[in-house]
């Protein structure tokens, strides 16, 4: 494949779509990103890297880090973690309350808010420094030890989680969440609040398409069967209540943030970010999906 001449065409075709779809809203610092962004960037198994666009602009990751923060807590704990955690996709939307209750507290799978704040739970009882070690994290996956929080970000889902405050309380009440509620709240805003680049992006996740290894660390970050999981579940919740439609559309394991990025991983081939702010009623980049929709289409690289 051309993969530089792929990417300059969805480019071009993408920004013909400018304006389609509406920049998250239910935090003011979210809402004032412009619309008119598009990046894309690509990293293959041996290490060739090719972007496009506003691929070294940084943003917002939001929920892309429910990847990082799922595989900290499978090397913490192992499968013992799906005692406290499903791995169905919830049919919900990420921030639904609705099936807590009749699962007393064990939320459906890890990439809904509700699952990724039992994981930071996790997270917090096993790292004596839990932001040291997720920053570490996502810096050695990514190369750029410059990766950090956005401080309006962070202060903005602080200061209006009201629906994740609810969320990790009613866990509580449960008893599936251990540490103090705020201390899991403000280990998940900052998770959501990290600021990177498509390229850092596709880079951070390059383990999942290597079998567990990372190339710029040289370790091996998780299992071989723990990355083929892990890929599993992004393909089944990754994009939330339209996990469906995006193995229909992509077909590709991938996990969305509100911040308008996508990460996606083709196994054993190579891992990719888009970005593009503006979302769908689901919360999933719009122009992102459609640019990884072509990306699948024009390339045949599909785990189908
Ligand atoms: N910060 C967002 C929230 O907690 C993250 C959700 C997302 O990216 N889907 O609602």
């Amino acid at each position: 494949h051309d993969l530089p001449d792929i990417l300059g065409t969805i480019d071009e075709e993408v920004r013909r779509r400018f304006g389609e779809g509406r920049v998250a809203d239910y935090i003011p610092a979210l809402a004032s990103v412009p619309k008119e962004r598009f990046g894309m960037a690509l990293v293959t198994l041996d290490g060739e890297v090719h972007a496009v666009g506003d691929a070294r602009e940084p943003f917002s990751i939001q929920s892309m880090s429910k990847v990082h923060t799922l595989t900290m807590a499978l090397e913490a704990v192992g499968d013992r973690l799906w005692r406290r955690l499903g791995r169905e996709p919830s049919g919900d939307p990420f921030n639904s309350l609705i099936q807590l209750e009749h699962e007393k507290g064990i939320p459906r799978n890890p990439f809904i808010n509700a699952g990724a704040m039992v994981v930071a739970d996790v997270i917090l009882s096993h790292c004596d420094r839990p932001e040291h070690a997720l920053l570490d994290f996502v810096r050695a996956r990514s190369g750029n030890p410059r990766i950090g929080r956005d401080e309006e970000i962070w202060a903005s889902e602080r200061r209006s989680g009201y629906r994740n405050v609810a969320l990790a309380n009613f866990i509580r009440s449960f008893d599936n969440i251990e540490n103090d509620v705020d201390a899991v709240l403000d280990f998940y805003y900052l998770q959501c609040a990290l600021r990177m680049d498509c390229v850092d992006l596709a880079r951070s996740v390059r383990y999942l398409a290597a079998d567990g290894r990372c190339e710029s660390s040289g370790e091996r970050v998780t299992s071989e069967e723990q990355a083929t999981r892990i890929n599993a579940i992004m393909l089944t919740c990754g994009t939330y209540d339209a996990a469906g439609d995006f193995a229909f559309h992509v077909g590709l394991p991938a996990k969305s943030g509100v911040g308008g990025g996508i990460v996606a991983v083709v196994p054993s081939v190579m891992s990719l970010c888009v970005w593009s702010p503006a979302l769908d009623e689901k919360g999933n980049s719009l122009l992102g999906g459609y640019a990884l929709h072509r990306f699948t289409r024009m390339t045949g690289l599909s785990v189908f």
